[in-house]
């Protein structure tokens, strides 16, 4: 029995105790083919050679000093090369790291709330995000999120924050309404919020350039994301673009913003960077953040006990060269189309599948009951859960959502495969995301 708090406290779940490229082992030597990477974080498959060789060098030579004294080589490597390979814009930015993905939310939204002080600005406080959206746990990222079902409980005790809708053509476009008109009806939300709230308020727009767990794998309508920074720019709005899921290449480039032909003011990312052999999270501030800190109080208002630990930044900077050395988001858009076309030449036309989405290798089909009506299944009959069972039995991992629980969307089935799949084991993915779709609908 373990002695883990479990998340079912009631649920015997198998132990895993070895990985193999895209495969997970179990203590009974049962093998999964693991067509999710958790939640679209093991990039690298499970069994990877040169991270953990990385790990274990740093380990022998140092694995932490307390960043209020030191940084440290591997820490200062990844930085440059967040911030080298960061969407036009960045500059000289600069990047904390932390723990998790909700932990540099905190950090994202108090660095803003730190970049209008410095400014002059102590009136903008105020927030904007979309919902539905997922943002983090935590509190400051759990009221930044438009998840109805994870902030119900602690509805009491959230900071206040605005939402407009999240970008979701399959429900939200009109009929006969262009992409672009879309895109611009959406991105305009945000002009009419600030204005509404008093421009002079507000601190910053959070969205994620393309979305995850929340909608599944959602892109924006082309346009949209350059209007947000129009709408940004005009009335001095910060735009901090959460990556944590999109972000480390699973989209097809290493940030999912890059394809949007802008860039953000902060940016966090966390999943894909240490692609699970690591827990790390980091913030990147541009230029602009950068030297308002400079030229103000010149420190960051911020601290944890473990930010830039050296093994971590170790892991997540041979992370990082495995992309390059081994051209990983070519094989993500390769392998994504393969995905796509998988996907679509057998659930395009299936009976319970309203709509597939996504990019690079992150991919959602939306089950709902009824195609023409798009009216999801009942919440009780917990279809996502059954259709990760389904495919569980099949020998396949993938990650079901039921939306946001806020019973409009339908219920999700995500994958997002290890960059290093083959193509046998996309088209099996496919095989039995299909059959196990079938298999709980009819
Ligand atoms: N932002 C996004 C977009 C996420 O998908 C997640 C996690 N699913 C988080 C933030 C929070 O990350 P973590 O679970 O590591 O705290």
């Amino acid at each position: 029995m373990s002695h883990v708090l479990r998340r079912s406290l009631t649920a015997e779940q198998p132990v895993i105790v070895r990985g193999e490229g895209a495969y997970l082992i179990d203590s009974d030597g049962t093998r999964y083919l693991d067509a999710c990477g958790g939640a679209a974080v093991s990039s690298l498959g499970h069994d990877n050679a040169a991270v953990r060789a990385a790990v274990t060098r740093q380990m022998e030579t140092i694995s932490y000093a307390h960043t209020g004294l030191f940084t440290n080589e591997p820490a200062e490597a990844l930085a440059d090369y967040l911030i080298a390979h960061a969407p036009d814009g960045t500059g000289d930015g600069r990047v904390m790291y932390l723990g998790s993905g909700s932990e540099a939310m905190e950090a994202a939204l108090k660095l803003a709330r730190q970049y209008h002080l410095e400014n002059g600005q102590p009136e903008r406080t105020r927030l904007i995000a979309r919902a539905p959206s997922y943002h983090g746990n935590t509190l400051g990222a759990l009221a930044v999120g438009g998840h109805a079902g994870r902030r119900a409980p602690f509805q009491p005790m959230l900071i206040g924050v605005d939402h407009i809708d999240a970008a979701y053509p399959y429900r939200l476009r009109h009929e006969n309404e262009s992409e672009t008109a879309f895109a611009l009806r959406m991105a305009n939300q945000l002009e009419d919020r600030i204005k509404a709230l008093g421009p002079e308020t507000v601190a910053a727009f959070i969205a994620e350039p393309v979305v995850g767990a929340s909608l599944g794998s959602q892109p924006a309508p082309a346009g949209y994301f350059k209007r947000i920074r129009e709408i940004c720019d005009t009335y001095g709005v910060l735009y901090i673009a959460d990556e944590v899921m999109c972000g480390m290449g699973r989209t097809g480039s290493l940030f999912a913003l890059e394809q949007e032909g802008i860039a953000a003011d902060i940016t966090t990312m966390a999943k894909g960077l240490g692609a699970g052999y690591m827990p790390i999270a980091a913030v990147m501030a541009s230029q602009t953040v950068v030297d308002a800190i400079l030229s103000g109080s010149g420190r960051l208002w911020n601290g944890h006990t473990y930010m830039s630990h050296a093994v971590a930044c170790a892991g997540a900077l041979a992370v990082m060269h495995e992309i390059d050395d081994r051209d990983l988001l070519k094989q993500v858009r390769t392998l994504g189309k393969r995905l796509e076309s998988g996907l679509r030449d057998a659930l395009g036309q299936h009976p319970h599948v309203g709509d597939i989405r996504g990019r690079g290798l992150f991919w959602t089909a939306e089950v709902v009951e009824d195609r023409a009506s798009k009216a999801p299944f009942d919440a009780k009959r917990n279809l996502a859960g059954r259709l990760q069972t389904a495919a569980m039995e099949r020998g396949v991992i993938t990650y079901p959502s039921q939306g946001c629980a806020d019973g409009v969307q339908g219920d999700h089935v995500l994958i997002a495969p290890c960059f290093t799949s083959t193509g046998a084991e996309i088209d099996r993915i496919v095989e039995v995301v299909a059959e196990s779709i079938t298999a709980e609908t009819s």
